[in-house]
């Protein structure tokens, strides 16, 4: 018999932005540690095909997978806490769901009916649903916005239908909610969230557990009066206060019994969650001591969200090698106009992924510093171009080169439009996207750091290296440390006379896990440390 696959779906109430990636994510890592199959899946009630598109300044980093998908960054939080490669089945938005609908309505798979929300759009929902879950023992949906929500309709009513079609013994409906504080009364109200929790038994769907989020500690004897109100089990009621680090969650909500209460309910077998990993990491961050500072020389600076990807890999190598990382961001416009005295006291510098030319010069010039200051630099795909046009312009003396994304008129393009790029017109999903392999000079620091000379990373990105410029930089101190197989697309350079000066066309950051820090960001972290200790020496 086919083995069916149990469905836990999240939603939220109250306010957005209290983590529900985080919780499902979290869900995710314990039934994960008891040995099941898990698939994580995120039902975005944009209108959008995919996340591509969006501004993630505003929106946040765009995740992107394998096989290629442009995704929210919860799919970032999902791989991170279960340690799997998700696929693009994993990321659903509305807009995907409208258009199946649509182009199905054309080829005339509808003849002679009304195209409807319900039953098609909510069918076509629950089958995309029940698609990405094959395979899997469990799939955990995490439906975005909140309960209420007019966008959001259309998951509701297909995710409250589920639970007839694949039985309800098979679904288990999860809710999170916020408590504010009044800090005239000195207390958190649970008023919003049993509302919330009203809303959301009018679409027909009880709660099976309320996962609370305060920022303060949340006192049993609000578990009991939510209780009361909301008709859950009081041990279904999982206080989720903010706390140091997000990595400690799967550690706490196991203690709280969450594993054991969704097992019984789904009648799978309650096997011991292993987290040892978890809890090794969390009394690695809470032991690190020194502090090493990495300026990220951006443009996005108003929202954390933007970088989430990156950060984390930073974060996670420097508490692998016993540092507390300091993020300090640097806008890169002001470099522009205050020069490099906003560079002063880092450790590292990185520059991240980016589009447009907001804010480059500034990054080449942050990249100059850290050539001719000796300061570890990590480029990831724009930060590999930035670095190759700041080596161009001043160690080769080609004061104009740009890349044409920037300058299309530059007389030194060391950066160029790929070729199968230079005739696309649509702007959706059509950069160079996700896995593609590498092979990696056995002489350069990136074979050191992998360990090998065959790797994949993900890729977003239109432009890449001009070969016609190859030669004369690889003469000058710039190593091609690794290329396509076919060797025609440099993947990764390094500065030959610097301790760590290294890019990537690809982002590694997308691959790297809180309990298994990315070789590069490790080796980045490791080479700061090495300068760190030369500087002690000295002293
Ligand atoms: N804008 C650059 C390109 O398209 C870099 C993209 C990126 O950093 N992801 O090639």
């Amino acid at each position: 018999m086919k083995k069916e696959t149990k469905f836990i779906f999240v939603t939220g109430g109250v306010l957005s932005g209290l983590g529900k990636g985080i919780a499902a994510a979290s869900i995710g890592a314990i039934l994960r540690a008891r040995g099941f199959k898990v698939n994580l899946q995120k039902l975005d009630p944009y209108l959008n095909f995919d996340a591509g598109t969006l501004n993630p300044g505003e929106h946040g980093e765009v995740f992107v997978t394998d096989d290629g998908a442009e995704t929210d960054l919860d799919l970032g939080h999902y791989e991170r806490f279960t340690d799997t490669a998700l696929s693009r089945k994993s990321s659903v938005m509305s807009g995907q769901i409208y258009n199946n609908v649509l182009n199905a309505e054309r080829e005339g798979k509808y003849l002679g009916k009304t195209v409807q929300v319900i039953p098609h759009v909510i069918q076509e929902a629950q089958r995309m649903i029940l698609e990405a879950s094959e395979g899997f023992d469990v799939q955990i949906c995490e439906l975005g916005g909140t309960i209420g929500d007019y966008e959001g309709v259309h998951f509701i009513e297909a995710i409250r239908q589920l639970k007839r079609i694949v039985g309800k013994e098979n679904v288990f409906y999860a809710h999170l909610v916020y408590l504010p504080f009044l800090e005239t009364s000195g207390e958190l109200k649970t008023k919003p969230a049993q509302n919330s929790v009203r809303d959301l038994k009018s679409t027909g769907i009880s709660p099976d557990m309320l996962m609370i989020r305060a920022d303060h500690p949340i006192e049993k004897s609000l578990c009991d009066k939510l209780s009361v109100f909301t008709d859950v089990p009081v041990e279904a009621i999982i206080p989720m206060p903010t706390i140091d680090t997000v990595y400690r969650i799967p550690i706490n909500i196991e203690e709280a019994g969450v594993g054991r209460y969704i097992c019984n309910k789904l009648g799978l077998p309650n096997k011991k969650a292993n987290l040892k990993d978890w809890e090794k990491l969390v009394g690695e961050i809470n032991s690190v001591k020194e502090e090493i500072t990495i300026g990220m020389v951006a443009k996005y600076m108003a929202n954390w969200d933007t970088y989430a990807s990156v950060t984390e890999s930073i974060k996670s190598a420097c508490w692998r090698n016993g540092f507390r990382p300091y993020i300090k961001w640097i806008d890169a416009e002001l470099v522009e106009k205050q020069g490099e005295s906003l560079l002063k006291d880092l450790d590292g510098i990185v520059i991240p992924g980016g589009f447009g030319n907001r804010g480059t010069e500034g990054k080449i010039a942050a990249a100059k510093y850290a050539r001719e200051n000796k300061i570890p630099y990590l480029g990831l795909c724009l930060g590999v171009q930035i670095m190759t046009i700041e080596f161009a312009r001043n160690v080769l003396g080609l004061k104009g080169a740009n890349s044409t994304e920037f300058d299309e008129n530059t007389p030194d393009p060391v950066i160029h439009i790929m070729e199968d790029q230079k005739f696309i017109t649509k702007k959706g999903g059509t950069m160079r996207l996700g896995s593609w392999p590498c092979v990696i000079n056995r002489k350069s620091k990136a074979f050191g750091m992998y360990g090998k000379d065959k790797i994949d990373e993900r890729h977003r990105h239109r432009f890449e290296f001009n070969n016609d410029y190859r030669e004369e930089l690889e003469k000058h101190g710039l190593l091609i440390a690794g290329t396509s197989p076919d060797k025609e697309l440099v993947e990764i350079a390094e500065v030959e006379d610097h301790p760590f000066m290294v890019g990537v066309q690809f982002h590694p950051e997308f691959k790297s896990r809180p309990l298994r820090p990315h070789p590069l960001f490790d080796g980045y972290i490791k080479s700061i440390a090495k300068v760190k200790a030369r500087v002690k020496e000295k002293v």
